[in-house]
């Protein structure tokens, strides 16, 4: 698919959280169609194991809810990458599930610094190197969370709506310059993360892991889950010359989950 999607050669792409799950899928289709990487991640393992299979990626230890971190980061991947095109903000938790009353403060801003605040860090230091760019563009990670209501997950749902605002006030801001700027909306992604998540609420309602996993699919109209590689095929669309013209939008990739 990403031969067709034909992606300027060389285009210089940073992915937060790059190192596994949903960025490394993001990280390796960028790749395979021709772009040269930087990635970054908390978790110095992953991160490891990442640098040895891609030799040629850039890549930095790095926090994104920390500015100061962000800041050592964007240095790196300038370094590395020579400028940039893409910056694709991915990371992010699901932080805490259950009643809004028994959550603490620490667990709440920590969601939102995770989710929302790291992706105006990274933006803020991207902006001047995308005005330089030919083919500029700006991919933020929300959720179907960041289009729906989610019980007992506020935190997170409060992050990903405000993900939807930043995109959409971007979008207009920085058009003129010919930068784009959209998100994307995961659906219930196959993987261990999402395993995670239904345990966690499984807990919360008390019923089997089973029972709430056939819950959620239920409420998909296309009664399964996505995949990984298919939020990266929406990122390698919107970087590439086929999403010249798209900007401002939160693209839901998700199967249409109908409620959460
Ligand atoms: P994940 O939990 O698999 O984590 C991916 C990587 O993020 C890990 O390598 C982890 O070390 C890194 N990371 C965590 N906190 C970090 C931090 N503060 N700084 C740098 N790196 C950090 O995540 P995922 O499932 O791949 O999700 C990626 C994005 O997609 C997130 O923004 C998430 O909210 C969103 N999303 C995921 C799903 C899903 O079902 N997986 C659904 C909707 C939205």
């Amino acid at each position: 698919m990403s031969e067709t999607m034909g992606l300027p050669p060389g285009t210089r792409v940073l992915v937060t959280a790059g190192a596994s799950g949903i960025g490394y899928a993001i990280a390796t289709s960028f790749a395979a169609a021709g772009a040269k990487l930087h990635v970054c991640d908390i978790d110095k393992t992953t991160l490891d194991a990442c640098a040895a299979a891609h030799p040629d990626w850039g890549t930095s230890l790095c926090d994104v809810s920390d500015e100061a971190e962000v800041e050592r980061l964007f240095q790196e991947a300038e370094a590395h990458l020579g400028g940039l095109d893409v910056l694709v903000n991915n990371a992010g938790i699901a932080g805490p599930t259950g009643s809004i009353h028994t959550m603490d403060g620490p667990e709440w801003r920590r969601t939102i610094d995770v989710n929302l605040n790291s992706q105006f860090y990274c933006t803020k230091l991207a902006v001047p190197l995308l005005q330089q760019s030919e083919n500029p563009s700006i991919i933020c990670l929300s959720s179907v969370a960041g289009r729906l209501g989610y019980a007992f997950r506020t935190p997170y749902a409060a992050s990903k709506w405000a993900i939807i605002g930043m995109v959409k006030s971007l979008a207009i801001e920085l058009g003129p310059q010919g930068i784009r700027v959209n998100a994307i909306l995961p659906g219930v992604v196959e993987g261990p993360r999402i395993d995670k998540v239904i345990a966690a609420r499984a807990e919360v309602a008390g019923v089997p892991h089973q029972q709430m996993e056939q819950e959620y699919i239920s409420k998909i109209s296309l009664r399964r889950m996505v995949t990984a590689q298919d939020i990266a095929n929406q990122a390698l669309y919107l970087a590439s010359p086929l999403g010249a013209n798209i900007s401002g939008q939160p693209i839901s990739v998700c199967g249409n989950v109908e409620v959460l």
